[in-house]
């Protein structure tokens, strides 16, 4: 029989990971590249895109091949999420699976702009999601129309968000990307929106990850900037990492209410420790946000590519997982697919 230890040792001698030796854990799935919110600093706002999705059965074949990987964490994430038919029962399939090489229930996440939340909380937790993220860049309605452009989008994320808190998806994650010019004027209303909704806010920088050319060095609002804004709220207090590989620094205030995670991928990467890999809308591994390049897993499935054949392959492919970013370092080039394609 083999032991406890040696299954533990053998374990990580399999797990995934990447040409830096980097465990690769943590999986975001594109389940769709529809969305019902045109973000300025995201989508061109055009009507008339192509999209693409794969059959639900074909997301929860990569998803199980994934876990038998060494996957422990699944972010579902789009386009938009909840547009997706038969979500629920993706949510429901992936839950009865086990990760390979820890006794840990697998994490089920997803990211939402929250639109459609309100009347589904209740059955995503039934199916088995674990966490909610919700994005929503601004408190005040009019400024968080001007950004999603669709008008009374505050008062349904809201509700979203209280809905998901209601149904036991609590403590909600809402990402904040904020740009200069435009919402940066929010922060210190966030920090109210934290304390008063018992939510964890998350500013992160943004990235150059846009359908249009919105993004330049000047619409980023840097780490430093977002903790001093917050400082005159009330004292600022750092919370520890949860993890290493934890993208938000994590604040509280001195009375302990309200939490607030800056995420800084431009001003201070936090590329040395990624654990991520993701796959987009129409089934290809992307290794970094910021690749030149996919590569077809989808294409080889249908091509009748067995399991071991799939398992192998992305073991090869994660070994060129790229060290990190170059955002705003001379020579960076844009990826030519945006946020929306490649699901954040
Ligand atoms: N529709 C879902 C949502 O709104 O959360 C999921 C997809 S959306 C592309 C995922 C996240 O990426 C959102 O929080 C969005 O704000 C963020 N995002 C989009 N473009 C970005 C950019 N250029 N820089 C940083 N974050 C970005």
């Amino acid at each position: 029989m083999v032991s406890a230890a040696l299954h533990a040792e053998c374990g990580e001698a399999l797990r995934l990971r990447d040409g830096h030796g980097r465990a690769l854990t943590d999986l975001r799935l594109s389940v769709t590249d529809r969305c019902n919110y045109r973000c300025v600093y995201c989508r061109t706002g055009n009507e008339g895109a192509q999209f693409t999705e794969l059959p639900i059965a074909t997301y929860a074949r990569i998803l199980r091949i994934f876990v038998s990987l060494g996957i422990e964490k699944i972010r579902l994430t789009g386009g938009e999420p909840l547009l997706r038919e038969g979500l629920l029962d993706l949510i429901r399939e992936t839950a009865e699976m086990r990760p390979a090489f820890s006794d840990a229930p697998l994490d089920i996440a997803m990211t939402t702009n929250g639109h459609l939340l309100a009347p589904m909380a209740r059955k995503l937790k039934a199916a088995g999601l674990t966490r909610i993220t919700v994005s929503m860049d601004a408190v005040d309605p009019e400024t968080f129309t001007r950004i999603t452009r669709v008008p009374g989008s505050f008062e349904r994320v809201r509700d979203g968000i209280r809905a998901a808190q209601d149904a036991g998806l609590g403590p909600v994650k809402v990402n904040c990307v904020l740009l200069r010019g435009f919402n940066d004027s929010q922060i210190e209303a966030f920090a109210e929106f934290s304390r008063n909704e018992n939510v964890i806010v998350r500013f992160i920088e943004c990235m150059p990850l846009e359908e249009d050319r919105t993004w330049s060095p000047a619409t980023v609002v840097p780490m430093k900037e977002i903790l001093a804004r917050l400082n005159a709220v009330r004292p600022v207090v750092a919370l520890p990492a949860n993890h290493l590989s934890e993208t938000a620094r994590r604040f509280t205030f001195d009375d302990g209410v309200g939490e607030i995670g800056i995420i800084a991928p431009v001003s201070e990467a936090f590329c040395g420790h990624c654990s991520r890999v993701r796959v987009t809308s129409d089934g290809k591994l992307r290794t970094c946000l910021f690749s030149q390049s996919d590569h077809d897993l989808a294409g080889h499935m249908l091509r009748g590519a067995k399991d071991v054949e799939m398992e192998s392959r992305i073991r090869d492919i994660v070994q060129h997982k790229e060290a990190r970013h170059h955002i705003g370092e001379p020579g960076f080039l844009k990826p030519s697919r945006s946020m929306v394609h490649i699901g954040g």
